[in-house]
C-alpha cells in the first residue's frame, strides 16, 4: 500500500469514529510522526495534503525543516532537554513535551512563540516523562508567565497497555484534567494502536507515525 492509501485508510477510519461520537473531523489534527523517515517519505506525505509534521529530536529534524516547505507546521512530540529548548522554540510551532520549569526559563529567551502542551504522567510510572498529575496546578503557573509559550492544553503517551481499549481511563483522565489549564481546548493523545479510543475521548491531536509511514 502507498503512503497516500494509508492516508486515505487513516482519514476514512478517522471520520468513521467520529461519526460514532458524533465529532466533527474538523476538530481532530492528523500530526504525522515522520521521526526516522527520510526527506522523501515526508514530502511524499505533504504531496498527499499532510501539513503537521511531528519530531522528536532536534539534530534529526533541523535539516528536514530546512529542506521542507516553509507551510508546514512543526510539532516536537519527543524528550525536551533545556538545553535545546531554546532552539526547538525557534524551529517549531508546537511543543508536546513541556515538564520542567527549567525548559519553560530557556524557552523564555527565545524570539518565537510557541504553542506548548504540559506533558502528562498519567499513569504516574517511575521514570516516564512528564509531570504527575497532582503537579499540575503549579506547572500551569510556570507556563503562564512565559510570554513565548501559548498554554493550549495537555497532551499524553501512556503506558504500554494489551488492548488499546485499556488507555481508555488514561485519555478520560487526561481529557477531564483539561479543564486545570486556562482557556486550554488541546489534547494530544492517542498513537498508530490507539488514536480511536483516543478520539472517542476527545483527542484534538492525535500523533501517528507506524500507520502512515510503516514500522521503523
Ligand atoms: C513515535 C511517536 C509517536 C508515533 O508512534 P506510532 O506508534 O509510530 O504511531 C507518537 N508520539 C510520540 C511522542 C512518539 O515519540
Amino acid at each position: 500500500m502507498s503512503l497516500a492509501d494509508r492516508l486515505r485508510a487513516l482519514r476514512d477510519r478517522i471520520e468513521q469514529v467520529c461519526a460514532s461520537v458524533d465529532r466533527d473531523p474538523q476538530g481532530v489534527t492528523l500530526v504525522a510522526v515522520s521521526k526516522t523517515f527520510s526527506v522523501d517519505a515526508i514530502r511524499e506525505a505533504y504531496d498527499a495534503g499532510l501539513r503537521h509534521f511531528g519530531e522528536s529530536r532536534l539534530q534529526e529534524a533541523e535539516p528536514k525543516i530546512a529542506a521542507l516547505p516553509d507551510d508546514i507546521v512543526w510539532h516536537f512530540v519527543g524528550k525536551l532537554q533545556s538545553n535545546k529548548a531554546r532552539r526547538v522554540a525557534s524551529q517549531f510551532s508546537v511543543v508536546h513535551t513541556l515538564e520542567s520549569p527549567s525548559q519553560i526559563r530557556e524557552i523564555a529567551k527565545a524570539e518565537a512563540t510557541i504553542d506548548g502542551l504540559i506533558e502528562i504522567n498519567i499513569a504516574d510510572e517511575p521514570q516516564k516523562s512528564g509531570i504527575r498529575l497532582a503537579a499540575l496546578d503549579e506547572f500551569v503557573q510556570e507556563c503562564l508567565h512565559c510570554d513565548r509559550v501559548r498554554l493550549r492544553g495537555l497532551m499524553t503517551i501512556g503506558p504500554q497497555v494489551q488492548n488499546a481499549e485499556d488507555m481508555r481511563p488514561y485519555f478520560r483522565k487526561l481529557r477531564e484534567r483539561l479543564s486545570e489549564v486556562p482557556k486550554g481546548t488541546w489534547l494530544s493523545m492517542g498513537m498508530s494502536s490507539d488514536s480511536d479510543v483516543a478520539i472517542q475521548e476527545g483527542a484534538t491531536h492525535i500523533r501517528v507515525g507506524t500507520a502512515l509511514f510503516g514500522v521503523r
